[in-house]
């Protein structure tokens, strides 16, 4: 492999990790970016347009017009070539037939196919292109230099819509997800793991005594507790986990991909790098926690639904002694 395509293969890996931090694929329709595409559709007078994430295999399709598609693969994809190079201005395709990048492509062959494509990279303050807003002709077409512009300016605009949502749903003291947004992603998870047929745990972290803590070595010394608690269960787990603050000294898991069986071990390594946490406010002292953990089962119908029964499993870990993982036997 030589020099140059490893360091592509690096950045593409890091662009897709800040693409997967977004918790943006798979989510439901939503009324502020259906909006943006009506507005680029009706700017540039074309009849179709799209906002759309590029995965590694699939490009998936968060908001359109004119389309009619939620996802397509990405070797199809027009937008993924968007993402390439330097380039931070809008990527324009006059007439699709005649650009070998695209003279073959099915979108392009086929009956009433494209023809004209402008899309500006959805480009986060980090600089990693997540997608595009694009907007898509059936006619060969130009672009002015306003046009361009103005998509620019709106796909600026998505971005800073998804960059506010990741802040409302992000705790200002653990920098965790806030409850709220979690229990978006578990609705999604949830429609995910049916779709795909594939497990899903859930799991309650309670801290133990939290209150002699708060009581014994202050407030601040409580909250510094919560800080350190977050890294140290993410040194056990995969990045598509999904942590957040349930509620005061509480957080919640969903292990994606993982049966009860799967989590258990993750679970207990999580337990012990907690009980490892060295936080200097205590003077020594170790904070333990508890853990109850579920698997989705045929009958829950919401998320709330395996949640209680990691709940129960929790109750289970308190009242056995606690600093423990109990899993919920029960579907
Ligand atoms: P258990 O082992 O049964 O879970 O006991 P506990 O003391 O941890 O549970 P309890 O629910 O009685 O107390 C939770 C405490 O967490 C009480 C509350 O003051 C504290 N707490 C909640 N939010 C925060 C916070 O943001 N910062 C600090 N420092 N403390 C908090
Ligand atoms: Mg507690
Ligand atoms: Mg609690």
């Amino acid at each position: 492999m030589t020099v140059q395509s490893q360091s592509c293969q690096i950045e593409e890996a890091m662009r897709l990790d800040a693409l997967e931090r977004q918790q943006i694929t798979d989510t439901p329709r939503d009324e502020a970016f259906d909006r943006v595409v009506r507005l680029a559709c009706a700017t540039l007078s074309a009849p179709i347009g799209a906002i759309t994430f590029i995965e590694s295999e699939r490009q998936w399709i968060k908001a359109e017009q004119g389309l009619g598609l939620q996802e397509t693969s990405r070797d199809t994809s027009f937008c993924t070539h968007a993402l390439t190079g330097d380039e931070v201005m809008v990527v324009e395709v006059e007439d699709a037939t005649r650009d070998p990048r695209f003279a073959s492509n099915p979108f392009v062959t086929s009956k009433g196919g494209i023809r004209f494509y402008a899309g500006a990279p959805l480009n986060t303050k980090e600089g990693y292109k997540l997608g595009t807003l694009c907007v898509v002709d059936h006619i060969p077409r130009k672009i002015t230099q306003r046009d361009r512009e103005l998509l620019k300016d709106m796909a600026d605009i998505v971005v800073s819509e998804m960059e506010l949502r990741r802040r409302v749903g992000t705790d200002a003291l653990t920098g965790l997800y806030t409850r709220r947004f979690f229990d978006e992603l578990g609705t999604r998870e949830i429609i995910r793991a049916r779709r795909e047929s594939t497990p899903l745990t859930a799991a309650f972290i309670d801290a133990d005594k939290f209150k002699a803590i708060n009581d014994t070595y202050g407030h601040p010394a409580g909250d510094a507790v919560l800080r350190a608690i977050g890294p140290a269960c993410r040194r056990a787990l995969r990045t598509s986990d999904i942590l957040a603050r349930y509620g005061g000294e509480e957080l919640v898991l969903l292990l994606p991909n993982a049966s009860l069986d799967q989590a258990a071990p993750v679970l207990e390594r999580l337990r012990q790098e907690v009980a490892a946490m060295v936080v200097p406010e205590l003077k020594g002292c170790q904070v333990t926690a508890s853990i109850g953990a579920a698997e989705l089962a045929e009958n829950d119908l919401t998320i709330s639904d395996l949640l209680a029964r990691a709940d129960a499993a929790l109750y289970r870990a308190k009242e056995g002694g606690r600093n423990r993982v109990e899993l919920s036997l029960a579907a």
